[in-house]
């Protein structure tokens, strides 16, 4: 019999309203599940962890991840798949930082939550739930997982961890994997698009558990001040930018622009251009306006998302790698989060 691992760390799906308050906060683990009587109708073995205290996550933090990772390495042996409730707000980031703690990943680790509480009838919490951890069970003729990889399962459609955004706070249907296609659709049926599910390693798995948030993001809007760009690139401690850019990853030509980048790179700071659109790449060098980023040693996020990019830099300044390797990792694909282009 699968044995499924349930890891419990917050978010809408377990929350109940402060009697006094009215505001939603979460709850503990056992009120989720008496909401879902379903699970004890598996055909498998249903095991679950619960954090003491379950957070709304807003309140996620790297060193939550670092607990998250543990409880799959130490269980990694003893079960077949791991489904993590999370909190939609950063359940993106979440699904990004494991994708590249979880080295040689071999079996599934499906997050999911919901937009409704479990405990209200029109919650879309239960099949979330259901449908995840049948995902996480779900094994070929060879007995090998269908889906060897950190994904997102939401309203019916299941998405590689690393490429989704959630881009809707009001709909069921709160993610988007704009620049990769769904894994899996889950209809009468649930149907898989192997082509696109990355493969199991067959090598052992490794447990990546520093993580360096020296960083910040820098979102560049008409009219952004010099005052305000040379604040930030002199943030004391900072190890690198993600330069969040417009369209294929341009940037204004102003010289004290350039020149407070370049200052920043010759320095030893990393600059990471990620796209502000949501769909398409960074293709440094095609407008004017991105070839100077280009010259002095801006490095192209290419087809990343904002929430990959921030945790690819953070597992790899973890790393203490020297800056020219990690500007190498950061322009290669490493857990499917990006597409090259030859
Ligand atoms: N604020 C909640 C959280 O991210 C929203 C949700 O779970 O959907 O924890």
């Amino acid at each position: 019999m699968n044995k499924i691992l349930l890891i419990y760390t917050g978010g809408t799906i377990g929350m109940m309203q402060d009697a006094k308050l009215g505001t939603l906060r979460p709850f503990n683990f056992k009120h989720l599940t008496k909401q879902v009587p379903e699970l004890s109708r598996f055909n498998l073995e249903l095991h679950s962890v619960s954090f003491k205290k379950p957070i709304d996550s807003s309140n996620m933090h790297p060193r939550v991840w670092i607990e998250l990772a543990e409880i799959i390495e130490t269980n990694y042996n003893t079960y077949d798949g791991f489904v993590v409730l999370h909190g939609s707000d950063t359940m993106a980031y979440t699904a990004s930082a494991l994708s590249f703690m979880l080295e040689n990943l071999s079996k599934p680790v499906i997050l999911t939550g919901s937009q409704l509480p479990i405990g209200i009838i029109r919650t879309d919490g239960k099949e979330n739930l259901i449908t995840a951890i049948e995902i996480a069970s779900a094994k070929n003729k060879e007995g090998k997982a269908l889906v060897p990889e950190v994904a997102i399962y939401f309203e019916y459609e299941l998405f590689r961890g690393n490429r989704t955004l959630k881009y809707n706070s009001e709909h069921f249907d709160a993610f988007q994997s704009p620049n990769y296609p769904v894994l899996a659709e889950a209809g009468v049926q649930i149907i898989y698009n192997n082509n696109s599910i990355g493969k199991a390693s067959a090598k052992k798995l490794s447990v990546h558990k520093n993580l360096d948030n020296d960083i910040v993001v820098l979102n560049l809007f008409p009219g952004i001040s010099k005052k305000i760009t040379e604040a930030v690139l002199s943030i004391s401690g900072i190890k690198s930018v993600v330069l969040h850019s417009f369209g294929a990853g341009n940037a204004p030509t102003d010289d004290w622009f350039i020149n407070l980048l370049k200052q920043a790179i010759d320095k030893g700071l990393i600059i990471y251009n990620v796209t502000q659109c949501l769909e398409g790449r960074v293709i440094q060098g095609k407008y004017e306006t991105s070839s100077q980023l280009q010259k002095i040693g801006v490095i192209s996020g290419e087809d990343i998302t904002l929430e990959a990019a921030v945790t690819k830099l953070m597992f790899l300044l973890g790393q203490k790698l020297p800056s020219s390797k990690i500007k190498n990792l950061l322009s290669q694909n490493l857990r499917g989060e990006i597409t090259l282009v030859k």
